[in-house]
């Protein structure tokens, strides 16, 4: 069989298809594919349509901008018809406009179509926020925000870091419950790492808080050797109990989150010198499982917060240390707080604080590479919690407000700089993505 070029059944029957499909045109065939995808990055002709070009070149070819409008006999469906005739680029044709007044005389849909149409354009414009860029005006509604948001609400630190991106992500996320739709993906996916990472961990200090165990270099391999074990004993069913299907270099994976976890305590051991604090609480909730929740005396008046505080450690003179497990490896430094995008760890602190321990250091754990990060013992204290507490004062103010109006926290040159599953929908994320498109078009061109 040497030299008889294989080509799997799956291949031929798409080559059949597609052969089948292109013979069906009878008066004119038009082929066509995107250029940029979702985020604008450029994507490529199938090598059915770059087959097609090498048999009929030179065949006519259009390059169509991001914002180009088709003519209503152009329009290859209802959809683009309806572009066609509403878009503020519409082409006036006499065809179009009879058609316009005529769907408009007839149609109460085609006249919510146009009045949608005329909502989004002002969403995109540099107008004033109003009701549809997330600013409330109807009374009523404002009223029932006041009270969702009055003194039984129960926020919490992530609630806060969106309000940290902007108000309209908030409102996105947590009144509109907007989901970003990911594809489904073999092997763990983020989310699925860091649950796992988080119980791993848990488990293994809770461990260390039994047996008293400091993680210095002296107890270094018996701390090892302890997560080690307890790591072997939940790997061995991740896959059923957080849900994923396992690829093919599962092996791998395991053997890549044990040396993580070997590489975090190391790099503890080398922070803690031989005045190591010790592991005692795990998980530590508060406005849950009996516990009080954290009030907050602010301007706006008292709120209540709840959360979870991965894990606290006790110093020999009695005062606590408190730890925030993240999976990524981006640092997150006290600008985060000063800036009100980040207001977990003043949280954390005020609400340990709150259960009778006395803080004396509180920092993120970054999981990947060991680092620490946004450490309370190296920021001026009362400065700190007064910035998390005036951005918490108008995140509740704002909220009770109506107001969730696009007011990104990081803009620069015209982008929104936080990472959001949003953009797509805000007046910054499209402007970016605009943005964005135009220049890899341009780049596109000049190559
Ligand atoms: S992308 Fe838009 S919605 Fe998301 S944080 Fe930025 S401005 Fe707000």
């Amino acid at each position: 069989m040497a030299g008889v070029p294989l080509v799997s059944l799956q291949t031929r029957e798409e080559t059949t298809l597609f052969y089948e499909a292109v013979t069906l045109a009878r008066k004119k065939l038009y082929l066509s594919y995107p250029t940029f995808d979702d985020k604008a990055n450029p994507l490529y002709p199938s090598p059915y349509i770059q087959s097609v070009r090498q048999v009929l070149d030179p065949i006519p070819q259009e390059i169509l901008s991001l914002n180009y409008v088709p003519a209503p006999n152009e329009s290859a469906s209802l959809s683009e018809l309806a572009v066609s005739l509403t878009s503020p680029n519409a082409r006036d044709t006499a065809s179009a406009v009879a058609l316009n007044q005529a769907l408009q005389q007839t149609s109460p849909t085609w006249r919510h179509s146009l009045f949608a149409r005329q909502v989004e354009a002002r969403r995109e414009s540099l107008m004033p926020h109003d009701e549809f860029s997330g600013v409330m005006q109807d009374a009523k509604l404002r009223a029932e925000f006041a009270a969702k948001f009055g003194a039984d609400h129960r926020w919490s630190a992530s609630q806060f870091n969106e309000w940290g991106a902007c108000g309209f992500r908030f409102f996105a996320k947590r009144l509109l419950n907007l989901e970003e739709i990911t594809e489904p993906e073999e092997g763990l996916d983020n989310l699925q790492l860091g649950s796992l990472y988080h119980e791993i961990l848990e488990q293994a200090y809770g461990e260390f808080a039994k047996r008293s165990i400091a993680v210095t270099a002296a107890a270094l391999a018996d701390a090892q050797r302890i997560m080690a074990e307890t790591a072997e004993c939940i790997l061995k069913d991740a896959p059923t109990r957080f849900a994923f299907r396992p690829t093919a270099w599962w092996s791998e994976e395991r053997g890549e989150i044990l040396r993580r976890l070997n590489a975090l305590l190391a790099a503890e051991a080398e922070r803690n010198g031989d005045n190591a604090p010790v592991p005692f609480a795990l998980e530590m909730p508060f406005g849950f499982k009996g516990k009080p929740a954290l009030n907050v005396q602010l301007p706006v008046g008292t709120i209540r917060v709840i959360g979870k505080i991965d894990r606290i450690d006790r110093v020999v003179d009695g005062t606590v240390v408190l730890i925030d497990y993240k999976t990524g490896s981006t640092p997150i430094g006290p600008a985060e707080v000063i800036q009100g995008r980040n207001l977990q760890l003043p949280i954390y602190v005020l609400a340990a604080e709150g259960q009778g321990h006395r803080v004396t250091a509180a920092f993120f754990v970054h999981i990947r590479g060991g680092k620490t990060s946004g450490n309370l013992a190296k920021v001026d204290r009362a400065g700190w919690l007064g910035s998390a507490k005036e951005h918490i004062n108008r995140y509740v103010g704002f909220a009770r407000a109506g107001n969730f109006s696009v007011e990104p926290n990081q803009f620069e040159n015209g982008t929104c700089n936080a990472y959001c599953e949003f953009a797509s929908l805000c007046r910054v994320g499209r402007w970016s993505l605009k943005n964005k498109t135009q220049a890899s078009a341009q780049k596109a061109t000049a190559d």
